[in-house]
């Protein structure tokens, strides 16, 4: 059986083992308070001043300042609150500032929101403004040069996390030359992926994020420019140099230093060239599998580690599904709007087409990635072609259930109807006529042999359930029958129904094939 293919490393990347040990040495033999002045302190406080010089040297920081933070949202939030704040100080000085607070259209939501929550809660009334971008994810220059003789702030992102599409920053500061506005620029996907020497450029905050980068989540840092207002968001102790209080996560800086560290050395990450060239081998691969396919960003202006493609006819929800089935991991976006059934406002803003904001698929690689791994991963998306041309997605499939159980009663605990992986092995072991039925899509069924081995098991879509009622009814008298899916509930909904129907001895396998699939007997 295969191992799963993580191909969502925009979302967050696997800790680095080099951080894991750096974060563990952290948590034992230094676990020292950096405050304090015994040697155990000096210790911790040794290694965040290693962090920082480190990752200084990274990021070109010059004489500029670098906070250590929770993450990228805790980073914007205090680059708006100090651009706010020292917008508000102009005005009762009496001083000229501009009243609009432009953001680009494709920003992370951190951004906007904060802009518009801080906005309120400073009672600024600033004009919150949408920077538009062309077809290729870029920001739209001549209304930014419209907006700035009135901008106060502007906020642009170094490169997309969705669609990997790399702003054009020195065209940026170019427009923003010669005033006096505020620029934060939101690094958190450049990191490792492109060159950064933030000190020779104007710009005054940028956010960076652990997780993005192979440290652990929860851990970030924000580069403030010399001589750029800064308004700490946490008071209290005077960590930070007062910037930033609260006792340092020291675990997550740790490992934050080894990955910089790592990245510094040039030892455990590919160069840009090998990471171009996996990126090759994995659109060939795509364009194999998959005829038609549109890149969404043109490759040239794209990081290195970041695919984002629609297949004509094959929706997200499609191509999502058949991969996790073969075991490789993708997203149809940015993983805060995974949960919502929105088309992604980023490909909305560069005016895609709605087939291909709606058949969008984001594939990311990290700087870590092997050549095995790129091989398997062009080899299990050749085949995955294969299934999907076999198996066409339905025309309307629906994943709309005839039988009256709801999401709300599938939820609902009924008794015993829910089955954990040790209540799933026990019942095969009690009945030999157990019948396990997959309701997922057919494609998906197909795809598991690719992955995860194929399961001995019957393949009902849930949507065909209402067809197989009358049999699995009748099936071997009153045999137990489990159904499963990938999370649980499409089998929740199909247990529910063949229950109502008077099957007594319908279950489901509750968290499905994601976090009890190990139990499921496979093909022999
Ligand atoms: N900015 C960008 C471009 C991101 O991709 C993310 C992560 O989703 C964030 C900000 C927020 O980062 P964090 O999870 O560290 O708060």
């Amino acid at each position: 059986m295969n191992s799963d293919i993580y191909l969502d490393n925009n979302a967050t990347t696997a800790v680095l083992p080099a951080a894991v040990k750096a974060a563990v040495q952290a948590m034992t033999a230094s676990f020292g308070n950096p405050s304090s002045t015994h040697t155990a302190g000096l210790r911790a406080k040794s290694v965040i001043d290693k962090v920082r010089a480190s990752a200084a040297r990274l990021i070109g920081a010059g004489e500029g300042r670098i906070v250590f933070n929770s993450g990228a949202t805790e980073g914007i939030q205090t680059a708006v609150l100090s651009a706010l704040c020292a917008i508000r100080q102009r005005r009762a000085e009496g001083l000229p500032t501009g009243s609009l607070l432009v953001y680009g259209a494709t920003e992370h939501k951190a951004v906007s929101e904060s802009l518009a929550y801080w906005n309120q809660v400073l009672e600024l009334n600033l004009s919150l403004r949408k920077l538009p971008v062309d077809a290729e994810g870029r920001h739209d220059l001549e209304v930014l040069r419209t907006l700035v003789p009135d901008a106060a702030f502007v906020c642009t992102m170094a490169a997309n996390n969705e669609t990997g599409a790399i702003s054009d920053l020195d065209g940026i500061a170019a427009v923003l030359d010669g005033t006096a506005v505020l620029w934060m620029v939101d690094c958190v996907q450049a990191l490792g992926k492109l060159p950064l020497n933030l000190a020779s450029t104007r710009i005054d905050y940028a956010p960076f994020s652990g997780h993005k980068l192979y440290a652990p989540k929860g851990v970030g840092m924000l580069y403030v420019r010399a001589g750029a207002p800064l308004t700490p968001l946490m008071i209290g102790g005077g960590q930070e140099g007062g910037l930033r209080s609260g006792t340092e996560n020291m675990a997550g800086i740790a490992a934050f230093g080894a990955v910089l560290g790592a990245l510094e050395e040039n030892s455990t990450f590919r160069s840009h060239a090998e990471l171009y060239e996996y990126r090759d081998r994995i659109v060939l691969s795509l364009c194999d599998a998959f005829p038609g396919i549109v890149f969404n960003t043109p490759l040239e202006n794209a990081l290195p580690t970041t695919l984002n493609f629609s297949v004509p006819d094959l929706s997200s929800g499609f191509v999502l599904d058949l991969f996790d089935a073969a075991g490789i991991q993708v997203s149809a976006g940015s993983a805060c709007s995974a949960s919502k059934a929105q088309l992604s406002y980023v490909l909305e803003a560069m005016g895609l087409p709605e087939w291909r904001a709606s058949n969008a698929v984001r594939l990311s690689f990290g700087p870590a990635t092997d050549e095995a791994m790129v091989a398997r991963a062009c080899e299990r998306i050749r085949r995955c072609g294969a299934v999907a041309r076999l198996i066409r997605a339905p025309a309307n499939a629906s994943k709309d259930f005839v039988c009256s159980a709801s999401d709300e009663l599938a939820d609902a605990s009924v008794t015993g109807m829910h089955l954990d992986a040790a209540d799933l092995a026990a019942l095969l072991q009690k009945h030999s006529d157990l019948l396990l039925v997959d309701v997922r899509e057919s494609h998906e069924h197909a795809a598991s042999a690719l992955g995860r081995g194929g399961y001995a098991a019957i393949n009902v879509p849930l949507a065909s359930l209402p067809d197989e009622l009358a049999g699995l009814l009748e099936l071997n008298g009153r045999a137990p029958v489990v159904f499963f899916c990938r999370s649980g509930n499409r089998s929740a909904r199909a247990a529910l129904c063949l229950r109502q129907h008077g099957h007594e001895a319908a279950y489901h396998l509750a968290g499905g094939i994601a976090l009890s699939g190990g139990a499921l007997p496979l093909k022999v």
